[in-house]
């Protein structure tokens, strides 16, 4: 038996186990040994049978007896007396038929359990039972939990664990040797083993430290080689042209940000390098990331070169689209620019396609489609991804495969991470960070209103409409289903629309339409057509309607708290004083999540929250699918990331080869294909 084993092999494991084990996603030894535990019970401590009290305890005891029998029909029971020096105690089982058989009188065993009165004895109910002859698994130790589904117990895990043990205590070493000297770590086979059967509390620190060290090393190194590859790639190189920046400054309807002037002015720099360009900038909803995009493009125009603008959603390209269609019109620029989307009439897309391969468009906007129709860059010179955690690596591929050289790359996205977590995940890139708000900006008042209150959210909103501002209503839902406590686009605009504002127009939008008509619809609410807009979260991302001013949120428990600031982010987004909504359903207390929205606008604070919640997963998962994930190292820990990261660099300093660590390798490549750009 090796790691890549089936898990069938394990002694102990038969087809019923290796099935549900198969469902959890390990089909191997090494997928065993890579479940890590989710907790640990205690179970330590052995006491002395006259010392127990009432409560979790373990006993080191003889069997002195035991015999089962059914008591009625359905309901069987084994007992057992139990003895050490000092005294004897009773263990009873319900329904275990087999266990009295298992039970060998006159050996010693480990017996962990509850100790407290049943049926007005004194028992230990359904203890765990262990030889001592054995390394005990379940009972007399720190025992491992873990993730118990489709009905896979612990214990089932930790005897397979057990049984492979041999095979842990050779696993080889995956750091060099000085690494691990210099850090005083332990090796990765103890580390393992005592992750899974820590021997008491400091084994499970050291434990979690070197395992940490691990994820945060590798993460790291595989980051600091795609950015030195990056480093040596062929891109185009792109003068500034000030004159082209000035006259199109000046033609703006706003002033930009410090923010803003000082983010283009690092993106005109690395694009004037031979390297390509690899930048991530980082900005709350409405921070103005958009202009500054638009801002590079025009040198890589003027440079004869194309851009390909990608957004997550259709309406978002569209919008897109329109917007910088509007921002190049005074340069005389508008007529570069082309939309391809999968929603529009084949003769366009044809029309489209044509532009962009004979040249001719020089801006391309769009979404997948870019990638998945047969689309001719040769002259991609910039690829600009909006809403970058929307994208997957895959997809990001496909698309800079299309180009001969290595194109600039620009991602946005206004799900900002923390610092230390955005140089951990995104080490190979550049950052930029857009900290501020346009000036004229108010933050957004934002409110909880249960359900007696709604008649007064409808006369403010009716206020708003009045004096010419518009609103979005979102829901969960499309359509009304059974469990009418979950709001629909449908029903809450037949409600509106026949109720209190009969006499405004009410728009209605959700996923299922067919692409122009979103498209009507959007452009509808845009040029104030529509008042309202009752619709699900296909406006979550980007779109932006500056005249509205009221976000209304049904059934916001529904929502996870970076979608619901996402949503928010829709409003604000003008001089006018705007409010987001939270509709609660009269049986809920606000949960610590929508009060926290409630008291903060700042997307990095609301994100530091997120991922003290619900660990890094819940952001970077959104972003790889939970490929990458820190499952043990704290982001908290800042000393470990600390010198996790020293240590990675330290390692490409030192030239040394990665291909001589055969598993260190392994991890780094996948790490590297699930982050690079390349
Ligand atoms: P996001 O960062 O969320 O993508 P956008 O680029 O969509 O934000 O910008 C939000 C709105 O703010 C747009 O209407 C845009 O025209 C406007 N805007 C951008 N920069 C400024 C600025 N410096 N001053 C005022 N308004 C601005
Ligand atoms: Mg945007």
């Amino acid at each position: 038996m090796n790691l890549k084993s089936s898990v069938i092999e394990i002694k102990g494991v038969g087809s019923e186990v290796a099935k549900k084990m198969s469902i959890l996603g390990i089909e191997t030894v090494e997928e065993l040994i890579d479940l890590y535990p989710r907790r640990y019970d205690d179970y330590s401590e052995i006491q002395k049978i006259s010392l127990i009290r009432p409560g979790i305890v373990t006993i080191n005891a003889t069997i002195k007896s035991s015999a089962g029998r059914y008591v009625k029909r359905g309901l069987h029971i084994t007992e057992a007396v139990a003895s050490d020096s000092t005294g004897s105690v009773r263990l009873v089982w319900f329904n275990q038929p087999y266990r009295s058989a298992s039970l060998k009188t006159n050996e010693d065993y480990y017996i962990s359990g509850e100790f407290g009165m049943s049926y007005q004895r004194l028992n230990i109910l359904n203890p765990s039972v262990e030889l001592v002859s054995n390394f005990p698994v379940n009972t007399a130790r720190i025992v491992p939990i873990y993730r118990e589904t489709k009905g896979l117990k612990s214990g089932q895990i930790r005897r397979a664990l057990r049984e492979v043990f041999p095979i842990i205590s050779a696993l080889p070493e995956t750091l060099p040797k000085w690494l691990v000297e210099k850090e005083r770590m332990l090796s990765r086979a103890e580390a393992i083993e005592q992750i899974h059967f820590p021997g008491n509390q400091q084994e499970l620190i050291t434990a979690r430290r070197r395992l940490g060290f691990d994820e945060v090393f590798e993460l790291t190194l595989a980051a600091l080689i795609n950015k030195l590859e990056n480093s040596h790639g062929k891109s185009i190189i792109i003068p500034f042209e000030e004159k082209l920046a000035k006259d199109f400054v000046k033609h703006l309807p706003f002033i930009l940000t410090d923010d803003q002037k000082r983010v283009i002015w690092q993106i005109y720099k690395d694009i004037q390098k031979q390297a390509p360009m690899n930048r991530l900038i980082e900005g709350d909803v409405g921070s103005g990331k958009t202009v500054v995009a638009v801002m590079a493009s025009l040198m890589v125009v003027k440079k004869n070169f194309q851009v390909a603008f990608m957004a997550p959603t259709e309406i978002l390209a569209r919008q897109h689209a329109d917007s910088i269609h509007a921002l190049l019109k005074p340069l005389g620029m508008h007529e570069q620019i082309v939309l391809l989307v999968g929603g529009q009439k084949p003769a366009q897309k044809l029309e489209a396609k044509k532009r962009i391969s004979s040249g001719d468009a020089k801006i391309i906007v769009g979404t997948h489609a870019l990638i998945q129709n047969k689309v001719n860059m040769q002259k991609l010179g910039l690829v600009i991804i909006d809403e970058q955690h929307r994208f997957g690596v895959e997809q990001r591929k496909r698309l800079l495969a299309k180009a001969g050289h290595m194109p600039h790359v620009l991602s946005m996205t206004a799900t900002p991470i923390p610092r230390s977590l955005a140089l951990t995940l995104y080490g190979e890139l550049d950052i930029s960070v857009i900290e501020s708000k346009p000036a004229n900006r108010k933050d957004i008042i934002t409110k909880i209103i249960p359900l007696v209150e709604r008649h007064k959210i409808f006369d403010k909103l009716e206020n708003e409409l009045k004096s010419g501002r518009q609103a979005f209503v979102v829901c969960p839902l499309i359509t009304i289903t059974e469990n009418n406590s979950i709001k629909s686009v449908e029903q809450v605009y037949d409600e509106l629309s026949t109720g209190p504002f009969s006499h405004r127009k009410i728009g209605l939008l959700h996923g299922k339409l067919k692409s122009e008509a979103k498209d009507i619809i959007m452009q509808s609410f845009l040029n104030h057509k529509i008042d309202i807009l009752v619709t699900t979260t296909v406006i979550e991302v980007g779109v932006d309607v500056p005249n509205a001013t009221i976000m209304m949120i049904e059934n916001p428990e529904k929502f996870g708290l970076a979608q619901l600031h996402q949503l928010r982010g829709r409003v604000g987004r003008s001089k006018h004083q705007s409010f987001c909504y939270l509709l609660l359903n009269d049986n809920l207390s606000p949960s610590h999540r929508l009060r926290l929205l409630e008291r903060s606008t700042d997307g990095f604070k609301l994100a530091e929250y997120d991922l003290e919640l619900r660990g890094p997963g819940a952001i970077y998962g959104q972003i790889q699918h939970g490929q990458l994930d820190l499952r043990v190292a704290k982001l908290s820990d800042t000393k470990l990331i600390a010198k996790a990261r020293l240590a990675a660099q330290e390692f490409i300093d030192r030239h040394e080869n990665l291909l001589i660590y055969q598993q260190l390798n392994e991890r780094v490549q996948f790490n590297r294909s699930v982050t690079n750009l390349n």
